[in-house]
């Protein structure tokens, strides 16, 4: 999936890469006790860490160190067994501390990789370049008062991974799959909700522009603080265009923190980027460094999921799904359970259509959940089962799937209930094809005649005589060696 933007100059290929600030589940802070629920009062969960009152020290959680080793372990990255927390200076009125604690050139984790689905069924790897473990800021807060500014703490504090990308992307879609690919690892390792809306999951963007055929790295402009992925995608692609006119206008592209305003769908400048030293990084003197032996890795790597990758391949190999059809079902690891469970001792490909195409449509329409399913997995794959041994035709298991939807009720019930049972039974149906050729005699001729296109008369017929119960291949066979005997 080539992007490329054409200039008046030539053609034009932007690189991204992404900075993610993930916020780690747990259910307190990363350096004190405090909760880190989400939507409490104002200042209600905050310690005096947290306030960064004078002489309170930190205390690393532990829990969260083991949620960034979980998520490096995802990420197939290297996890660095011996890390630094730093002080990064600066002020904000809501970060009371005057610093951050954050890790700079020791990270938790190093290098690792993130595969990209593409629509095509392909896949592109996306270099991971490091994920660190820092502290959120508090929140401030502009709209509540003519004159006044109000700061809430109850974010301070709160575990961050900053998970950076390589400049490995190259289109505002690919950033879109990257985002979205690692939001379901985050949720699939239970390390982050991802969810977006709340800010427990954000997105910077650095984007540069450079000829098509270049390898240069030219000037980036990171936008900061995007909150979804529909946005990120936009902001990048305004960003490269605006680099693009700038080149080709002969003028030069500062390095500067820049906004995206979604409502105007541009960016503007916000302040000019600063560079690592003017931050003053120098390891906390209240934290020791983090160090953990391989058994500590072990542990946590005994207890991850199977994850994405490994389930569509599995889904591939073990169910004969196309990489497409696979990738969908396990974008969500509830939709890959739900399809597990539906799927069991029915053909896979039928599975998938009815969850992909009816499950997923039904849920779209109502706007809900996989976990509020008004149908269970259990139930849809009894309906599967029912379509399979041949009980229900494809026609009337819709009608079930919809009765199945509006009452909760299960197939079973159903089929008992309307009667609905498909005429396999031979017997039944021979009685009602003899039936409709005794009646209609002159038919029969023109079809021994050669009018064969009569079958799709006789077979409506005798759906008809059986209030279309009759299974329409039995039907169609039994017609056949009837007609022509
Ligand atoms: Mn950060």
């Amino acid at each position: 999936m080539s992007y490329i933007i054409k200039g008046d100059t030539g053609e034009w290929e932007v690189v991204i890469g992404l900075e993610v600030h993930a916020q780690v589940i747990s259910k307190a802070k990363l350096f004190s006790g405090a909760s880190a629920d989400f939507g409490a009062e104002p200042n209600m969960q905050v310690s005096f860490i947290d306030a960064g009152m004078p002489g309170m020290l930190p205390v690393i959680n532990a829990h969260c160190v083991q949620q960034a080793v979980r998520t490096g372990l995802g990420l197939k990255a290297k996890i660095n067994k011996r890390s630094i927390f730093a002080r990064k200076n600066y002020f904000y009125a809501d970060m009371p501390q005057g610093y951050q604690i954050s890790q700079y050139d020791m990270p938790i984790v190093g290098e690792g990789i993130l595969v990209l689905d593409m629509p095509d069924g392909s896949t592109r790897s996306i270099g991971i370049e490091r994920l660190h473990l820092e502290q959120d800021a508090g929140k401030s807060v502009h709209d509540m008062h003519a004159t006044k500014s109000f700061i809430d703490l109850n974010r301070s504090g709160v575990a961050l991974m900053e998970i950076v990308s390589k400049p490995d992307l190259r289109s505002p879609e690919e950033a879109g799959l990257y985002l979205k690919k690692l939001r379901s690892i985050l949720r699939y390792l239970g390390t982050c909700d991802g969810n977006m809306e709340e800010g427990s999951m954000r997105c910077d963007a650095n984007v540069s522009v450079r000829p098509v055929g270049s390898t240069e790295l030219r000037t980036r402009c990171e936008i900061k603080n995007v909150n979804s992925v529909r946005f990120v995608m936009q902001a990048i692609e305004h960003e490269a265009m605006r680099h693009v006119d700038v080149w080709e206008s002969g003028g030069k592209i500062d390095q500067e923190t820049r906004l995206y305003d979604s409502n105007k769908n541009e960016t503007r400048a916000m302040r000019s980027k600063e560079m690592a030293h003017d931050y003053r990084y120098f390891p906390d003197p209240d934290l020791l460094p983090l160090e953990f032996d391989d058994a500590f890795i072990a542990g946590i790597t005994s207890t991850l999921p199977e994850l994405p990758d490994d389930k569509k391949a599995r889904f591939m190999k073990d169910h004969g799904l196309s990489a497409y059809d696979a990738g969908v079902l396990v974008a969500e690891q509830e939709n890959a359970l739900y399809f597990e469970e539906a799927a069991q001792g029915v053909d896979a490909k039928l599975a998938n259509n009815w969850v992909s195409t009816n499950l997923f449509g039904l849920l779209n329409a109502r706007g809900i959940p996989i976990t509020e399913s008004p149908i269970s997995a259990k139930n849809l794959g009894r309906l599967l089962q029912l379509i399979s041994d041949n009980t229900l035709s494809s026609r009337m298991a819709k009608d079930v799937f919809e009765t199945m939807a509006e009452t909760g009720k299960d197939a079973d019930a159903i089929v008992a209930e309307q009667g609905l049972k498909q005429i396999t039974d031979t017997g039944a149906i021979d009685t009602a094809i003899d039936q409709i050729m005794a009646e209609n005699a002159d038919k029969v001729e023109q079809y021994r005649s050669g009018k064969v296109q009569l079958m799709g008369w006789f077979v409506g017929q005798v759906m008809k005589a059986t209030q279309g119960k009759a299974n329409p291949g039995v039907c169609s066979e039994l017609l056949k060696k009837k007609l022509e005997s």
